[in-house]
């Protein structure tokens, strides 16, 4: 039989059809090749989201996804490689804190990170805020690094899952994001692809994610944990809140200095809990812990000991960045103006539209709303209140940093239309919502 037409293709999705494997494997190639043109990708894409891919299907895709570039190899470092993903969110400046946390226990962190876009941030971006830090490194470089010091943070290169790049840019313009298939075909191909042995994702849940309730981040958990153990890795997923920020901290320099002052131990509590919940799991994986609870127990050690803070100076000087940042936040850009945004009435604070926190930030020129914008490291607010926390009139919610009044302006109009108060008291959020035990126990 001759192979079947893009246009076939396509068809078969829109009436609910089942895809072949080589249909998917020749879809994709003709896309990234430039066969197959952005309005019939477009259409596939808007298929998909209306009718769905199924497990079989889904894998195939991320199989061939993974595949469009070259696959990472790092047979070379000694060790399981965990790697750690998180789903996006506001605030989250995870991975910078964690990395040297696993690392001073002896994990080796080989991460390759992506920017920013939208109302998320991106760690590249964050990293670039320290003086000096290079996040571009050939791969013998990268490699060489991870086997001394067992840590390093890179760009992903751009032959690396290229069939993710376009899609994904496709996807943003096209309103075909929110899908369960493509969502796991996009992170679990570029993990793959990454080279990892085990993967540790972080599914948030909230007003500032993707999933919006914790029924839908269930169904992604369970089919990306499915997808990347089909392609032969370990995988580790749990569920947290992403209804707020997470920290105080939103915009580059800002997020380093608190992600630095978690490895301190120094740090805000929900963002410790997050690097331990996170942490810990990888450290099981690497067969370095017995079960979660030692793996916490190794990561505070490494935290209080000062193991950790020092693996992070190392790691900062050695992709030439100031090591001093990891202790003295002084060192990185500050924005020219400030602004205090203090509560009108009493009360607590019942939520906050995360996404539209990081968009208030993004409108001070802490984010980009395409690849090509310019982003002002030193711009961004730190909150002053968190969901439970009360606030009497006249008290600070937050601190903003930007450039310049106007853009100050911009942003707190925004804040203030981010944030809801209650005049009865709202009770904290948890962090972790659910682990993988948890939905395994479900009926
Ligand atoms: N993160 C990704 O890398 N891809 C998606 O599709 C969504 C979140």
């Amino acid at each position: 039989m001759p192979d079947r037409s893009i246009e076939e293709i396509i068809e078969i999705k829109r009436d609910g059809g089942r895809h072949a494997e080589a249909d998917l494997r020749r879809l994709v190639a003709g896309y990234v090749a430039g066969d197959v043109p952005d309005y019939q990708m477009s259409a596939w894409l808007m298929a998909v989201v209306f009718r769905g891919l199924d497990h079989p299907e889904t894998v195939w895709l991320t199989d061939a996804m993974a595949r469009s570039g070259s696959v990472v190899d790092l047979s070379a470092i000694p060790g399981v490689k965990v790697d750690k993903h998180s789903t996006g969110g506001v605030g989250d400046k995870t991975t910078l804190a964690l990395a040297p946390m696993v690392a001073a226990c002896g994990v080796p962190v080989a991460k390759m990170s992506g920017r920013g876009l939208g109302h998320t941030g991106g760690t590249l971006d964050k990293l670039e805020s320290i003086p000096g830090f290079s996040v571009m490194m050939e791969p013998e470089e990268f490699t060489r690094q991870v086997c001394e010091i067992g840590i390093a943070v890179i760009a992903q290169s751009p032959d690396i899952d290229p069939a993710d790049k376009k899609i994904y840019a496709l996807r943003d313009v096209t309103g075909t994001v929110p899908s369960v298939p493509l969502i796991v075909s996009s992170i679990i191909s570029k993990k793959v692809a990454g080279g990892a042995d085990a993967i540790v994702l972080d599914v948030k849940v909230g007003s500032g994610a993707f999933m919006k309730t914790i029924a839908d981040a269930r169904v992604l958990a369970d089919e990306l944990t499915r997808t990347g153990e089909a392609l032969g890795k370990r995988v580790i997923t749990l569920l947290t809140d992403m209804d707020q920020p997470l920290g105080f901290a939103v915009g580059n320099a800002l997020e380093v200095a608190e992600a630095f002052a978690v490895v301190r131990g120094e740090g805000p509590e929900d963002l410790m809990q997050e690097c331990l919940a996170l942490g810990s799991r990888m450290l099981v994986l690497a067969h370095v812990a017995r079960d979660a609870d030692d793996g916490r127990a190794q990561l505070m050690r490494a935290v209080e000991s000062g193991r950790a803070a020092a693996k992070a100076r190392e790691w900062v000087a050695a992709q030439g960045g100031d090591p001093s940042a990891v202790d003295d936040p002084s060192v990185l850009p500050r924005a020219a103006f400030t602004r205090v945004v203090s509560a009108h009435e009493h009360g607590w604070v019942a939520h906050y539209d995360a996404a539209a926190v990081g968009r208030a930030a993004m409108a001070m020129g802490a984010g980009r709303a395409s690849l090509a914008d310019s982003i002002d490291p030193a711009a961004g607010l730190v909150l002053a209140a968190k969901v439970g926390d009360r606030v009497a009139d006249g008290e600070p919610l937050a601190t903003l940093h930007a450039a310049s009044e106007a853009l100050l302006d911009a942003g707190e109009e925004r804040f203030r239309n981010a944030i809801v108060m209650s005049e009865h008291k709202v009770g904290a959020r948890d962090l972790v919502l659910e682990q993988e035990d948890d939905r395994k126990a479900r009926p």
